[in-house]
């Protein structure tokens, strides 16, 4: 099945360029007859010059058509190469398009079963990969289809035992450079783990370095290094030495042949006299034109093979995530194990819907009717009796670590599907809305947003889901308290952030996820309170941008704070995946002892 899609792949990119194809097609027949008229003007040329002894002005003609022959076989390549370029650059263009495409519509448990950042490079590195698929492998293939077979018949037409020679000798290039494939495939394998291991235990100790450091492990791990290092040096030259080897055999047997053609030829021309040195001539130029097509093709096929593995890796990335519906309970088990892993990724999944809010009264009502949930068979269960929250409450979660709090949160979102029972949002189940329309007016910020590597202006303004002016940017970015973190950066909401740019601190991260929501204004806001203290500032900062953005919003919290969980209008208690109890603070703290207990704890651990 794989193979299918890939090739279904490159069909698709093959049928959109037919025109390029046929150009291809063209300018190889002309370059192959560019090579056969060159080679029998020069042979022309140097029987007129040195055998015939002819004067210079009666070879002037020739050896002016012989120089725009020349001319025009360069072009003819430099023609080729321009098509592949182009081909590969349309195929890129398209391939990449898709990939984006499908990973913005991709559900979002498909999307939150691995991070889309990563999977996003990793696919478009591939795109990149495929390049010399098309800017390569094709065009060399398109000459070596056609350009040997015409010097064949023309050879055979001059001399037919030189082309017995190259019918008998030809097949063994290939076949060497398959040989000489398999050999340093296993090699390279090697070579890949090898190099993975040096890479990690590389990574492993530059992270680790200060409490290497500490703990007084640091020549050990500096003797570990050295010996990773050393086993990737010798899988490098392992390769280098079968590549050099074999690349020695080949060039052998290309030698050997010209040598027997030229053997053959002088026996004729001196021995037996049977031929011209014209003909001799003219084949024994276009014998090293024929093999060294062939062994160019050896290397396409090879860039070609790689290219083809990369636009399998891409092929199968865009299977994966094409699931556009709700997750089946299969699906949900396999798909949704890296919860912590949720990024702010509603705020991007949004981005590319058309606004539906009518199809939504907002805020809404969400109730909770007797929902259960497992990760998987024996995993894990939560359970909630019946709870109706009402448009624009705040909704505190609360309990122990592991005690579910989160799960309960992600069905909320409708990232998770419940077993039975259901999430009701404003009177249907959450599963019967369009899942874009729904997101649209969700905001989750959880305690590690998502930053890709851009400039702040572009990870805020992500948010929108549409075209925002700066203006609005400066605003979102005033309101979630980041313009002052902006204030003090050179370039301002220019700066680049994410991998490869700035370093965020958790709640710079935290209050640009919240500029996103304030772009978005959505109805409902899911909000995973930081566990870890911040600075008193910054805490403030944050709290007094979520009040106002939840003036207008339902809002679900994963509580920490004591102040968050005292004014919400119902908190939720949680207790070993079970909904034990739900009310406001004062109700629980009188009839809950757990609860009591629990706001005793975080009160003295100084977290109010
Ligand atoms: P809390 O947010 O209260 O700390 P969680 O909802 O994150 O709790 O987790 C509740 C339980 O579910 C934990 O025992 C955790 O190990 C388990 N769990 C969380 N996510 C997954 C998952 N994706 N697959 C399987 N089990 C999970």
């Amino acid at each position: 099945m794989k193979r299918k899609a890939k090739s279904n792949l490159i069909s698709q990119q093959m049928s959109l360029q037919q025109k390029n194809r046929l150009l291809l097609v063209m300018i190889s027949l002309a370059l192959g007859v560019a090579i056969v008229s060159q080679a029998t003007l020069v042979a022309e040329a140097v029987q007129r010059i040195f055998v015939e002894k002819a004067s210079f002005s009666t070879v002037v003609l020739l050896l002016g058509l012989l120089l725009a022959v020349m001319a025009v076989r360069a072009l003819l390549s430099y023609g080729n190469g321009k098509v592949g370029l182009h081909m590969a650059a349309r195929a890129k263009t398209n391939m990449r398009a898709s990939v984006l495409q499908n990973l913005t519509h991709a559900s979002m448990p498909s999307t939150l079963s691995g991070q889309t950042g990563g999977k996003v490079s990793i696919a478009l590195d591939a795109v990149d990969e495929a390049d010399s698929y098309f800017s390569q492998y094709m065009p060399r293939m398109m000459e070596a289809a056609m350009i040997p077979i015409l010097i064949l018949v023309v050879t055979f037409t001059q001399h037919a035992n030189t082309g017995y020679i190259m019918l008998f000798t030809a097949p063994f290039i290939p076949l060497f450079m398959i040989l000489v494939g398999l050999q340093t495939k296993n090699k390279s394998e090697e070579k890949y783990a090898q190099l993975a291991e040096f890479s990690g235990t590389f990574l492993d100790s530059l992270q680790g370095l200060v409490t290497l450091k500490i703990f007084g492990r640091a020549k050990r791990q500096q003797q570990e290094i050295e010996r990773s290092s050393l086993g990737y040096r010798d899988a490098t030259m392992g390769i280098l030495k079968i590549a050099f080897t074999n690349t020695f055999m080949l060039e052998s047997i290309v030698m050997l042949s010209i040598g027997i053609v030229a053997l053959e030829l002088a026996i004729q021309l001196l021995v037996f006299k049977s031929m011209t040195f014209h003909t001799a001539f003219l084949v024994l130029l276009l014998v090293p034109e024929f093999y060294s097509l062939l062994k160019n093709t050896g290397t396409a096929f090879h860039s070609g093979r790689t290219s083809m593995g990369a636009i399998r890796k891409v092929e199968q990335m865009l299977a994966d995530t094409s699931v556009t519906s709700m997750p089946t309970e299969h699906e949900k088990a396999e798909k949704a194990t890296h919860t912590s892993d949720t990024n702010d990724l509603m705020v991007q999944q949004t981005g590319v819907h058309a606004p539906r809010t009518e199809l939504i009264p907002m805020p809404p009502t969400i109730e909770l009717d007797h929902v259960r949930f497992q990760y998987a068979p024996d995993s894990f269960g939560l359970e909630t009796g019946q709870i109706s929250i009402g448009p624009g409450e705040q909704i505190a979660i609360v309990g122990k670590s592991g005690s579910g709090k989160t799960t309960l949160l992600h069905l909320f979102a409708g990232l998770l599907k419940s077993d039975s029972g259901a999430v009701l949002v404003n009177g249907s189940q959450l599963s019967s809305y369009e899942e874009a329309a729904w997101f649209e007016r969700v905001s989750y910020i959880t305690q590690h947003p998502y930053i890709f590597a851009g400039t702040f202006a572009e990870n805020i303004s992500i948010g929108a889901g549409r075209n925002v002016s700066r203006a609005e940017i400066e605003q979102a970015a005033e309101e979630a308290g980041l313009a002052v973190v902006v204030a003090q950066l050179e370039q301002g909401l220019d700066t680049f952030v994410g991998e490869g740019g700035r370093g965020l601190s958790g709640g710079e991260k935290q209050r640009l996820a919240l500029a996103r929501a304030f772009l978005k204004r959505p109805s409902v806001i899911l909000f995973d309170e930081p566990t870890v203290g911040l600075d008193l500032h910054t805490e403030r900062v944050l709290q007094q941008s979520i009040a106002s953005l939840a003036k207008t919003a339902t809002m679900i919290t994963v509580a920490h704070r004591l102040y968050t969980i005292q004014h919400a209008d119902n908190i939720l208690f949680m207790d070993n995946g079970v909904l034990v109890d739900s009310g406001h603070h004062e109700a629980l703290l009188a009839r809950l002892p757990q609860y009591a207990e629990m706001v005793d704890v975080q009160r003295k651990g100084g977290l109010a």
